[in-house]
């Protein structure tokens, strides 16, 4: 609701113009952008994943996080996922926290999801789900898991899914978490407290009214989703066992030769996200998938910035996007200062960009569009209790605004 606030304040401002049913890189270039504006700072994020790159990953019941998230968010794009739920056991590739999303969203009574601004469609597939147990695995230990602590303890906190760890992934752990930073040790006693939970008699009950449950792997890399005997579906995946080298962060995951099968019906992988270059004009490092910068000056390219996860990569909480949108307008600021900026000249601004977009065809949406949209959107959802129901197909959008 903050995040909301804050932008719809920004939006509303007389200093801020907004238009949105823009693809830049399309329906305007950055070149012709650059040439509207002295500044130009490109904040469009990660719109890709990371692949496995392993066998069968393209078998139908594996999926991306990415393509899974989008679906239950309401994403235009991944409406139409239709996730098969009909098998009992989920395999998620990470430790990430969008893992222990996918896993909440998976093991979350339906009573509690109907509250949430989840979709129709959605609701309606995972109230036929047969999903009861939803393992997630990581190729490292439990010192190395990228979630973090508010979401571990949600997922642990959640009705009705027992916590499944076992005690021998964490022995020693208690003296090794001594010297960790501090988020890493709450994080770490956490775990190790719910694994090593002797279960009182009122656990044993809540226990025994938990139908679903969930654990957390280790050490285990993906090689292989398995597929059915008739080569279409994934029925489970093949892991090479790893042992860590080196301590810590840096620990990396050496195979030790053993592997393991596990048998699973839906496979999601939540490896991470992945920016995408977005105009032949920007230059940008395929490996890392950030357009190269420093402290967000796109490198050789002056007047052009890049702010949030196509600057970092994908990594990081709201929090740390918006530390770095600071960082990046602190640079803007500094460049007008010295000089470096060219502002001797006016610009045209939007007014230049407006007559492109009409020549192409492109009707941008202004913000109050967006409005009269919100609010249909949550109209909609009052009737069911819902604090919205997002609207999923762009052409009901562009007919609610007479577009
Ligand atoms: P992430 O935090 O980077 O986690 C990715 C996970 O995938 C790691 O456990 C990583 O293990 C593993 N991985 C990467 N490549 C792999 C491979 N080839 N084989 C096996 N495992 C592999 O990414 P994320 O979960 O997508 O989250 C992205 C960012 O959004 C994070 O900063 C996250 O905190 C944030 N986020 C926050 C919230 C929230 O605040 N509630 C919710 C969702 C996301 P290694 O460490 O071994 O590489």
């Amino acid at each position: 609701q903050n995040v909301i606030n804050a932008f719809t304040q920004t939006a509303r401002s007389e200093r801020c113009a907004y238009y949105g049913n823009v693809t830049v890189g399309r329906d305007v270039t950055v070149a012709e952008l650059r040439q509207a504006y002295h500044a130009v700072v490109l904040s469009y994020g990660a719109e890709d994943n990371r692949v496995l790159g392993i066998p069968g990953e393209n078998l139908s019941g594996v999926y991306s996080a990415r393509e899974f998230v989008g679906w239950y968010n309401g994403l235009p794009e991944n409406r139409d996922l239709k996730p098969d739920l009909s098998c009992e056991t989920a395999l998620i590739l990470g430790h990430g926290n969008v893992a222990l999303d996918i896993a909440r969203i998976l093991l979350s009574p339906l009573s509690l999801l109907r509250k949430t601004d989840i979709t129709d469609g959605s609701l309606a597939a995972l109230a036929c789900s047969k999903v009861k147990r939803v393992w997630l695995v990581g190729r490292r230990g439990p010192l190395q898991v990228a979630f973090t602590i508010k979401e571990l303890r949600e997922m642990i906190n959640l009705p009705g899914a027992r916590p499944v760890l076992n005690p021998a992934d964490f022995t020693g752990l208690e003296n090794a978490v001594k010297d960790v930073p501090r988020p890493r040790k709450r994080l770490t006693e956490l775990m190790i407290k719910t694994a090593l939970e002797k279960p009182g008699e009122k656990m044993l009950e809540a226990e025994a009214a938990a139908p679903r449950e969930w654990g957390l792997k280790f050490q285990r890399s993906p090689q292989e989703v398995l597929p059915t005997t008739d080569g279409r579906r994934a029925r489970g995946i093949r892991m090479a066992l790893t042992r860590l080298e080196g301590s810590g962060d840096s620990a990396k995951a050496v195979p030790t030769g053993d592997v393991e099968e596990l048998e699973c019906g839906l496979v999601l992988s939540s490896i991470g996200y992945r920016s995408l270059p977005l105009d032949p004009a920007v230059p940008f490092d395929t490996q890392r998938g950030i357009v190269p910068n420093s402290s967000g000056r796109v490198e050789g390219v002056p007047g052009l910035y890049c702010s949030g996860w196509v600057k970092r990569g994908p990594t990081g909480v709201i929090i740390t996007t918006m530390n770095d949108s600071f960082d990046t307008a602190q640079s803007v600021l500094e460049d007008l200062q010295v000089g470096a900026l060219d502002v001797s000249t006016s610009r045209e601004g939007f007014g230049a960009v407006e007559s492109i977009l009409r020549s192409r065809g492109v009707r941008p949406v202004s913000f109050s569009d967006w409005e009269k949209i919100d609010a249909a959107e949550v109209a909609r959802g009052k009737a069911a209790g819902k604090p919205r129901e997002k609207i999923v197909d762009p052409q009901e959008m562009l007919q609610l605004i007479g577009h």
